[in-house]
Formats: C-alpha cells, structure tokens, sequence
C-alpha cells in the first residue's frame, strides 16, 4: 500500500497546519521517542507496517493517565515509559491478527479530579473511574492508573460498549506499579476484554488454568502464565498470543475502523 506520512497524518485526524512529531502524532509515544525495550534488544518501528495498519481494519486508543501527577521526577520518567512500551507492544501483539492500531492520543485525569480513583482499591472503584470519565471521540478509553491496590491487575467490560457517556465505554488497561512487560500485557489482554474477548479457562482463583500452548495465550490470566525458568517470574512477554478465532472476534467489535 502507498500512503504518504501527510495522509496518515490526515487518517489520524492530526492539524496538518501545526508542526508534528512522526513519533508522537503517528505512533502515539508520549515522549516522542521509541521506548526501550526492557530486554535490551533494539526496538524498532516502521511507517510502512504503520500504513498497513490504518489502511486495514484497526481501533484507536486515548490513554489516559489518572494522577500521574503525584509521582516523583524519576518515578514520572519511568512510567512513561511503561504507557510508550505498553502503545509499542500492542500494535505488536494485534497485528498478527490483522488487528491494527490508530490514532492513539494521549488525556490526563489530574490526582485532585481523580478523587481516590488514582489508587485503585477494588473492582467497584475501576468501574467508577471509566464511569466518571470519558473522551468524546472513537477511540477506546484505557484508563492508567498510578497505583491499583491487591490482586487486581487491570479490568474491562466485556465487551465494551462503543456509546460514549454509557456505563462500560473504557477500561482500566493497568497500573504504572506493574513492570513494563507485565503492564503492556494487562494493557493488550484488558483491551481484548473490551473488544469483547473472554479468558481461555475458567477464572481464577477456582480455575483450572490452561494447559501447553495455551498458557501462553494473551487470554490468560496472568497468574496462569509460566514462570520464565529458575525464576519467580511470569514470563508475561511471551505469554501474547492470539489464535485466529479470537482475531476475528475482536475485528468485529464496535470501535473497529474500517481501513483509512
Ligand atoms: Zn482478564
């Protein structure tokens, strides 16, 4: 496909009139940067995989970071790297299922506004937060919050609706207290709830979880996903799969595009 960065520019409804980063506007890094990758191996994007992506069926994304303001210098750096590699690693994880992904612009809910909801304590609290906030646009709204309390690691309508100001219009993609691989994870794995996805066993804490291949399917949940060998450690970057019923599942969810 040949589509000029100026019309992918236009696809994802940026002002042509103002000065724009590639990386910002077009790949939707907050830090106009392509975030490290916590392996250490070079990370990398393409403009041509980016055309691809929005020529086809894709979703666009607001992330929106709740109470990120009360972090510190070094501890605000860091998660915005996570919210960078978390953006990277799903148009990684959809795209294999022909799955791409859009415009993702960038919102903050600020601690005050956010009235407790930037600690999330509970179910009933992430449930408020996508029900008190949302972006008037076609993007799924994917709530970050600085810290999720307990056991809870993210959690979504499934599936979501797409009528913005209804009662499941977003999700709560994670928390910055995860490490970037377990973030980016939950971020891609809540997001598959949105669009509709359910997990590939039984819930925890009953179960049982899935057995071979299956345990590295993006639809398990996190506590059924192995431990990288002689450690202690899911080994969430791997454990991204989805299988071709699944992909087309998610195609044909209510915030999917058709292609720009
Ligand atoms: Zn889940």
């Amino acid at each position: 496909m040949d589509i000029s960065v100026r019309e992918m520019l236009d696809c994802v409804d940026a002002d042509l009139n103002q000065d724009q980063s590639v990386l910002f506007r077009l790949f939707g890094f907050i830090r106009s940067r392509v975030p490290p990758d916590p392996a250490g191996v070079v990370a990398s994007v393409s403009l041509r995989q980016l055309a691809n992506d929005i020529g086809g069926q894709h979703i666009n994304i607001n992330v929106i970071r709740v109470g990120f303001d009360a972090l510190g210098t070094t501890a605000l750096a860091d998660a915005l790297i996570e919210l960078d590699y978390s953006v990277y690693r799903i148009r990684n994880i959809y795209r294999p299922r022909n799955l791409g992904v859009g415009r993702v612009l960038h919102w903050f809910v600020d601690s005050a506004d956010a009235d407790g909801m930037d600690d999330i304590g509970g179910t009933g609290e992430a449930r408020d937060l996508w029900e008190s906030f949302s972006v008037q646009n076609n993007g799924i709204d994917a709530f970050v919050a600085r810290n999720i309390s307990g056991t809870l690691l993210g959690l979504s309508p499934r599936p979501g609706d797409c009528d913005k100001g209804s009662k499941d219009d977003g999700c709560l993609a994670g928390g910055i207290d995860s490490n970037d691989e377990g973030l980016s994870r939950t971020f891609a794995h809540e997001i598959g709830h949105f669009l509709g996805l359910p997990h590939n066993h039984d819930a925890l804490p009953d179960g049982p979880c899935p057995t071979g291949n299956d345990r590295f399917n993006l639809m398990a949940q996190t506590g059924c996903v192995p431990f990288i060998a002689g450690t202690s450690t899911r080994d969430t970057r791997t454990a991204v799969n989805l299988d071709s019923d699944q992909g087309s599942d998610m195609r044909e969810h209510c915030a999917v595009r058709e292609g720009c």
